[in-house]
């Protein structure tokens, strides 16, 4: 099959969290089963700074956008197996960020996604690439789904092409004004609810949601939540009503990304046989981070995206209990400006027991997941969460609440049994968990049962191929299919 995969992220050119761990992974695994396999991604600022061969393709590409016609250009380039395009627009994609800065989105995100997305179906037309399955992520490519049933409906280059649209976050969904609408270069018509309307906007996830052939979720567990009011974020009936065609299939880890031993960002390398080298990276770390050196605090990590979902509200009065049992924490992240002040004053106060990176670092990442005993991720809600998959990888224990995809990952250790592989609460309170926290310490200063969790978590697998090979029994239905809107 010719599979495009169109999206707005992709390790290791320009991310912002899981999504680009994805799209850096599952289109090489699409391609090791025998498919040829495209990604088209806008360019952005930061992808000059990348050693990458890039070829100008195409210059002059017409792309229209609402009344006017602009122009953009393709470059280039592949990755492995995979064929990469960079959609250029100096003006809207040579910028420092990928969505906006930590004071709010900007502004013309409408107009930059709406370029990026017809500039590909354009594109596509130009580079004579004629997909059996166009594979959308979020609502940055929300709309080609659309456009392939309104605008490009009867054009034969598309005539065989079906789409597939994954849910990566339900939460970020694209929301636009209804001026948007010509922006887009779409009737009126989609302004309804059945369509692309949603609480008087236009959402461009709506529109990947309801035109898309089948649609996909990062796990079980998130497939089935987010039919439901607590979890669906108002899109519940539409996701409730396409029932039929959502399927949740777990992310994996690529493991030769994440492997701890050959990996040159970490102090010493180590592995399930011999953990000697993951003493020298906790060391580090506590050192690096300028917390007491000593093996025998233990010493929790956290790395991902400041923002709500992510457990931060229950996280940070929890500092001042680990403080007083002489705990450390080392956190990483950026994000929202409220937590960046909040964790900054909780650092001030506790620089013995927090250190703090505000910043965006794959390698502080990894000499966290590599160095804690811990790594904590108490989200609200979760869609797959691969922070605690990594760290598994890593001989860091999870401690995850109950939701999503981390109920697909982490099983709880039972001491009796010595099974499982972290530590899970299920209740949204500070108080919920510490208490795992300190259940967790106890089995850290028991030898044996440490080192038996430790090695259990090391030997789960969370590589692609079976849920690549997932995808493709997706494709291969959606082929098979019409879906009329
Ligand atoms: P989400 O998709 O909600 O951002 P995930 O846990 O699924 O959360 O994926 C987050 C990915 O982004 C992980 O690979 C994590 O290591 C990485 N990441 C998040 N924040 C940072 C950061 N500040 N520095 C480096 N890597 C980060």
């Amino acid at each position: 099959m010719e599979v495009v995969f169109v999206a707005s992220e992709m390790i290791p050119f320009a991310t912002t969290g899981g999504l680009g761990d994805v799209i850096g992974s599952l289109p090489k695994e699409i391609a090791k089963l025998g498919h040829r396999v495209s990604v088209f991604l806008p360019k952005y600022k930061k992808i000059f700074k990348k050693a990458l061969d890039l070829e100008l393709l195409m210059e002059g590409i017409h792309v229209p956008l609402g009344s006017e016609v602009e122009m953009g250009s393709i470059f280039g380039s592949r990755y492995g197996d995979v064929r990469l395009f960079f959609v250029e627009h100096s003006e809207y994609f040579g910028r420092d960020e990928l969505y906006g800065t930590p004071m709010g989105d900007y502004p013309d995100n409408d107009r930059r996604f709406t370029f990026f997305q017809r500039a590909v179906v354009e594109g596509l037309k130009r580079l004579k690439i004629k997909p059996d399955v166009i594979h959308c992520h979020d609502w940055q490519s929300g709309l080609i789904p659309v456009y392939l049933k309104t605008l490009y409906q009867g054009d034969s280059f598309f005539k065989k092409t079906k789409t597939v649209f994954t849910i990566h976050n339900l939460a970020y969904q694209g929301n636009f004004p209804p001026d948007s609408i010509p922006v887009t270069g779409l009737s009126w018509d989609e302004f309804k609810f059945e369509r692309l309307e949603f609480y008087g906007k236009i959402s461009f996830l709506k529109g990947g949601l309801v035109y898309s052939d089948a649609l996909t979720t990062v796990s079980e567990r998130y497939a089935q939540e987010i039919q439901t009011q607590g979890f669906g974020c108002g899109l519940e009936a539409v996701l409730a009503r396409r029932k039929s065609d959502l399927y949740g299939i777990v992310n994996g880890i690529d493991p030769d990304e994440w492997d701890a031993s050959k990996d040159k960002d970490i102090e010493a390398n180590f592995s399930i046989r011999n953990l000697k080298g993951k003493a020298a990276c906790k060391r580090l770390l506590q050192a690096e981070s300028g917390l007491t050196v000593d093996p025998s605090i233990p010493v929790f990590g956290f790395v991902g995206r400041l923002a709500d979902q992510k457990g931060l509200d229950i996280l940070a009065p929890v500092v001042e209990q680990m403080a007083k049992e002489n705990w450390q924490l080392v956190l990483l992240g950026t994000g929202d400006d409220e937590y960046h002040k909040t964790f900054r004053i909780l650092q001030k106060r506790h620089p013995k027991h927090l250190g703090l990176n505000i910043t965006f670092d794959p390698q502080i990442a990894k000499r966290i997941y590599a160095g804690a005993d811990f790594f904590l991720t108490p989200s609200r809600y979760e869609p797959c969460g691969l922070g605690p998959m990594i760290a598994l990888r890593f001989g860091t224990v999870p401690i995850v609440r109950e939701t999503g995809g981390l109920v697909d990952t982490v099983q709880e250790f039972d001491p009796k049994t010595s099974e499982g592989n972290g530590f899970i609460f299920s209740g949204y309170q500070s108080e919920d968990l510490f208490e795992t926290m300190k259940q967790a310490v106890r089995i850290f200063q028991n030898e044996r049962l440490w080192a038996k969790l430790v090695r259990n978590g090391m030997a789960c697998d969370f590589s692609w191929a079976r849920s690549a090979r997932r995808y493709v029994e997706i494709y291969e239905r959606v082929e098979r299919k019409s879906l009329k809107v």
